[in-house]
């Protein structure tokens, strides 16, 4: 049976790199057929996409390169819609039967909620969506039966290690993180650092802005987030580990004290085509791992003094409610103007923290109060630092 599959940001790099699990899959006979595809900016690669899968739908999200779109030459061009507003529309029609998420940010969210809403297979790959409305996509599931597969890497990790376990049985989360660019950084060797240094990961190859998340650890601090809710965890259940050589991706450790790891290459296109296959594992001639030249597997505590946002991530989902939605939206601003190079490094959990102290949680919320904490969020970042 054809997997029907639309992706979201599909010029980016996990979008990129899980069209190259689909023509991997379509080489074995799992068939994968594209129906929608979305991009903001990089219009030359996303041509490039919809000449080779031919979707019915795409979303251009910056509606400046619409005429680039019109004006390339495809000789049968697909339905055209703009901006993020029709995301809701597109995710909630019945056409498909696998939505790849990987858009950045806030405005993932939306897309995710209808898609679990209407019984969907989700393969995510935006945690923000599960960071700022974990409990309101647990609802939806819990009543449609949609599945939620995680594509970041340590949760694909432990939702592999608890194949076949019971949730009872599990004592302890224990999320990786390779530490970054500045493991080992004292607080007054961070104030310096550049967006260049910062964007030189030691492992893994992604987008900036995850890029950055992963340099403050703020990336660690959503990923526990994003665990807790994933597979129904007290906060206190979970740990993170340094571990700078990125061979285990994340472990489970079970009531009777044994663990298990789930290790390979660092490689998207295996969590993302797990998420596709799920339950069956299918072949690929995708980079394997070699015992023989790994080298020692190191662990560390992480510095929670130094890198700060993590230690932020912990408080905002213990204080609960709606603290992890105001987390988010001043980390994602503030990354923003780290990138653009209008604050320092060390701005960012600094901004972050001046908001989450200021805000007042609601106890009950839908999605429009997420989506306003969010936007004045946002606001009031951007007014304090432009
Ligand atoms: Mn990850």
């Amino acid at each position: 049976m054809k997997k029907r599959i639309g992706i979201l940001g599909s010029t980016g790099s996990i979008g990129t790199n899980s069209l190259e699990v689909i023509r991997n899959l379509n080489r074995q006979g799992f068939e994968c057929e594209i129906v929608f595809l979305s991009c903001n900016n990089n219009i030359g690669k996303f041509i490039e996409q919809i000449r080779e899968f031919n979707p019915s739908t795409v979303v251009l999200h910056n509606e400046a390169r619409l005429t680039e779109l019109k004006d390339s030459g495809i000789p049968k061009l697909p339905e055209i819609l703009t901006g993020y507003d029709t995301l809701s529309e597109l995710v909630g029609r019945d056409n498909y039967d696998i939505l790849i998420n990987s858009l950045v940010g806030f405005v993932g969210l939306v897309p995710t909620l209808e898609a679990v809403k209407r019984g969907k297979r989700v393969a995510l790959a935006n945690k923000e969506t599960l960071v700022v409305a974990g409990k309101l996509i647990n609802d939806a599931l819990e009543s449609s039966g949609a599945e939620l597969l995680p594509i970041d890497s340590e949760h694909s990790a432990i939702f592999q290690c608890l194949t076949g376990e019971n949730h009872r049985d599990i004592y302890k989360i224990i999320l990786t993180a390779s530490g970054g660019p500045f493991r080992g950084y004292s607080s007054k060797e961070l104030a310096d650092v550049t967006v260049e240094q910062a964007l030189r990961h030691p492992n893994w190859n992604m987008g900036n802005k995850i890029t950055i998340d992963s340099a403050t650890l703020m990336n660690k601090g959503l990923e526990v987030i994003e665990a807790k809710w994933l597979f129904n965890i007290a906060i206190n259940d979970i740990d993170v580990i340094i571990h700078p050589q990125s061979v285990i991706h994340s472990m489970v450790e079970f009531r009777d004290g044994s663990v298990k790891a789930q290790m390979g290459m660092p490689d998207m296109k295996v969590p993302i085509q797990y998420a596709i296959t799920y339950p069956d594992r299918y072949g690929s001639d995708f980079p394997k791992i070699d015992f023989r030249n790994t080298g020692s597997l190191e662990f560390e505590k992480p510095d929670l003094s130094t890198f700060r946002c993590l230690k932020l991530a912990f408080e905002s989902i213990e204080k609960g409610g709606t603290y992890p939605v105001v987390l988010n939206a001043a980390n994602e601003v503030a990354v923003e103007l780290f990138l653009n190079k209008k604050i320092g490094f060390l701005d960012i959990a600094a901004i972050i923290e001046k908001e989450l102290d200021i805000h007042e949680s609601a106890e009950n919320y839908e999605l429009q109060d997420l989506i306003k904490i969010d936007k004045f969020t946002r606001n009031n970042v951007l007014k304090k630092n432009l």
